[in-house]
């Protein structure tokens, strides 16, 4: 390594399961190379793809480096001092409750994430919460479980059977891949329940290529047999699974011959996993996000919930991980509406004074993206795009507003699969005319005479951790440490599947075929 070199330790901020940490090697503000920490449980000395392609990505030539107004359809530079003046006299116009702001997980790091936010909300914007990945079946879980966190994800090597459930590990969370790896090695069977012959599947002892959207009643079909063998923990379910007369009994209407039809899986196909799945233990399911993308995903998910509360492990499952502190709520920043991203369309219709986009690019990943595009165009008197490149987003924007990468600011990062916090170190000083989320919000708070809270990033990072119940300096100086207090699932409730999946139709053949498209 050359004497000019430093290493800064960094975290991932990408939309990902693994949050890595990383150490950056930075040589006169280039970042030369990247590389996974070895000490680091779920790192292991590995990145993706897309980590190493870091330094390409911070150092692009298409990366926004001056702010950019639509001048008669084409773009004209400004300097970033006037950029931050339009966006205050726009601010100034705008109506809140014709005024909208959405991000999502372009850039994960908790401050960025959520200074922008909190002074939207302190303006009274409608704050969009445009989450597709997690939100019904973590509502579900929440009403079953009381939490949504299952089993810490480490313990998943001490396991006999690991079920990956709508989830390709091997290309989505390859560091979960390689604990799943590691279980396997230790003499875990792998299946892998999927309606594509997924890489993950490829390597699986089993593969269950259901029909798509049949996840209910592969679930259902598991835990009928688990109870109709009477393969179930009976004191645990009597004990700690309240309502579970209601689903036994709801179970028993279920033909088979509707669950076979459905999953396109044979009775013995089902039979055989459940068997296995109640009697090999302990076990885990990985549930992942595939088929929560869909109608019917929550129920979906709910459904596969009961399976470890059966066998009397109701924590025995990965789907998503939050300490379950609201930080917008203790950072006193949830004031102003949220809404989802359907009633953002619906209200857009009515025309919108301002709408304000950051960490998300919905123009390539909403769905009906094109009518998205249309109605904004027409609805929308002024849009802001904060990002990093021109996308399909910022190319029908009045003003983009060019965006810091994650490695350009100091920031907390928290993951939704592992237990660590860590503190991810500036390791480069972002373009002259780029600006990062807090000071971007800082700015126009003062522009605009509003209080905004936080004189400094460090003070934002200090009321998150203090938040987190975490100190800063014994996390700075460890780079990030585990979160041991957290709420897991150890009883249940059983909520009842929605109408349309209750009123299982007995021997009526076009009855089961409205079910399929229900499902479909
Ligand atoms: S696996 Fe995920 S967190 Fe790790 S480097 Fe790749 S994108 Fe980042």
């Amino acid at each position: 390594m050359r004497a000019s070199m430093e290493i800064r330790k960094c975290i991932c901020m990408r939309d990902c399961y693994d949050r890595c940490y990383f150490y950056a090697y930075v040589e006169g503000n280039k970042l030369i190379k990247v590389e996974g920490s070895r000490k680091h449980p779920i790192t292991r000395g590995f990145l993706c793809s897309k980590g190493y392609s870091l330094p390409k990505l911070v150092h692009h030539k298409d990366r926004l480096l001056r702010p950019l107004l639509k001048d008669n359809k084409s773009w004209k530079e400004i300097s970033l001092k006037k950029s931050l003046e339009i966006l205050a006299d726009v601010l100034r116009e705008a109506k809140p409750h014709r005024s909208f702001f959405l991000s999502y997980a372009g850039n994960m790091g908790l401050v960025e994430s959520l200074s922008l936010k909190a002074l939207f909300d302190m303006l009274g914007f409608y704050i969009v919460v445009p989450n597709l990945c997690s939100t019904s079946g973590n509502n579900v879980l929440i009403k079953i479980f009381g939490t949504y966190n299952g089993k810490d994800i480490e313990d998943i090597v001490n396991r006999k059977l690991i079920i990956v459930w709508g989830m390709n590990p091997s290309w989505t969370n390859v560091h979960g891949m390689f604990l799943i790896n590691e279980a396997i090695k230790r003499g875990a069977k792998l299946y892998v329940i999927d309606p594509n012959v997924t890489a993950t599947a490829r390597k699986a002892h089993r593969h269950l290529r259901i029909k798509p959207g049949s996840d209910v009643f592969l679930a259902l079909g598991m835990a009928k047999y688990i109870i109709e063998e009477e393969l179930y923990d009976k004191q645990f379910v009597k004990d700690k699974f309240i309502g579970y007369e209601e689903f036994f009994r709801f179970l028993s209407r279920l033909p088979w011959s509707f669950i076979e039809r459905v999953t396109g899986i044979s009775f013995e196909g089902i039979a055989k996993t459940a068997y296995d799945y109640a009697t090999l233990k302990p076990n885990w399911i990985h549930i992942g996000y595939g088929f929560q993308r869909r109608v019917g995903g929550g129920e979906a998910v709910k459904a596969i919930a009961y399976l470890p509360v059966l066998i009397g492990d109701p924590s025995a499952f990965y789907y998503d991980f939050s300490p379950e502190v609201d930080l917008e709520i203790a950072l006193n920043v949830k004031n102003s509406p949220r809404i989802s991203f359907s009633k953002f369309i619906e209200l857009l219709d009515e025309g919108a004074d301002l709408v304000f986009i950051m960490s998300m690019n919905p123009l390539y990943t909403a769905p009906d993206s094109k009518g998205l595009k249309r109605s904004l165009e027409k609805n929308a008197e002024y849009i802001v795009v904060y990002d990093c490149f021109m996308t399909e987003t910022a190319s029908i924007a009045d003003l983009v507003i060019p965006s810091t990468m994650f490695i350009e600011v100091e920031d907390v990062a928290l993951s939704y699969f592992h237990r660590y916090i860590g503190i991810s170190e500036k390791a480069l000083d972002p373009p002259k005319e780029v600006i990062d989320a807090f000071s971007l919000a800082k700015r126009l708070g003062e522009m605009l005479g509003v209080n905004y809270p936080w004189k400094s990033r460090r003070a934002f990072i200090l009321d998150i951790l203090r938040a987190l119940n975490v100190n800063y300096d014994n996390i700075k100086s460890k780079w990030y440490v585990k979160i041991t207090h957290v709420q897991e699932a150890n009883t249940a409730r059983y909520i009842p599947l929605k109408k349309t999946y209750q009123n299982i139709p007995l021997g009526n053949r076009e009855k089961d075929e409205f079910y399929l498209l229900v499902l479909s």
